[in-house]
């Protein structure tokens, strides 16, 4: 395994609308996991495949608090089935928007299709934390940063102590 790069704000590959996973083969797990060695390492608890610089419909999460045994969740082709009306708040932040948070709205449940590790299909009803953490993840798939929810002024200010942040770190 190893430790992929992770792209930041303004990065334009962030804006990418990634393509559908053709096959889940041998090569698409080795992806999947050096994305989950690359969030475990960061940390975080979601990340698209986008994030790494691949522009295909893939994200790793795993929402399990420090002191719990791992639970790695790989959702290939990820596809939103239904949202509902609810709207829950979360102070988000971001791999690629480092050390930035913002409260955003979302629908409080959602339902998810996808294929599993192996290529299975699944389908699940997400709630609380993780309903917010999914979505925000497919988002990527879309090329959509949590940032772009905020006013342009909130956005650029992110973004500028992003571009800060990395310079700094680099
Ligand atoms: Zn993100």
């Amino acid at each position: 395994m190893a430790i992929l790069p992770i792209v930041t704000v303004p990065d334009p590959l962030l804006k990418t609308i990634s393509k559908p996973v053709e096959a889940v083969d041998d090569d698409l797990r080795s992806l999947m996991d050096d994305m989950l060695e690359t969030m475990y390492a960061a940390p975080g608890i979601g990340l698209a495949a986008i994030q790494v610089g691949q522009p295909i419909r893939l994200l790793v999460m795993d929402l399990t608090e420090e002191e719990q045994e791992p639970d790695p969740q790989f959702y290939v082709n990820p596809v939103l089935t239904w949202t509902s009306e609810e709207l829950a708040t979360y102070n988000e932040g971001c791999l690629s928007v480092p050390e930035q948070f913002a409260d955003i709205d979302r629908p409080a449940e959602c339902k998810i299709t996808f294929l599993d590790y192996n290529g299975v299909e699944q389908n699940i009803h997400a709630k609380g934390l993780f309903s917010t953490c999914i979505q925000h993840e497919l988002d990527h798939l879309n090329g959509i940063v949590f940032i772009d929810y905020l006013s342009p002024l909130k956005k650029n200010m992110a973004v500028r102590k992003v571009k800060k942040l990395v310079k700094e770190g680099g």
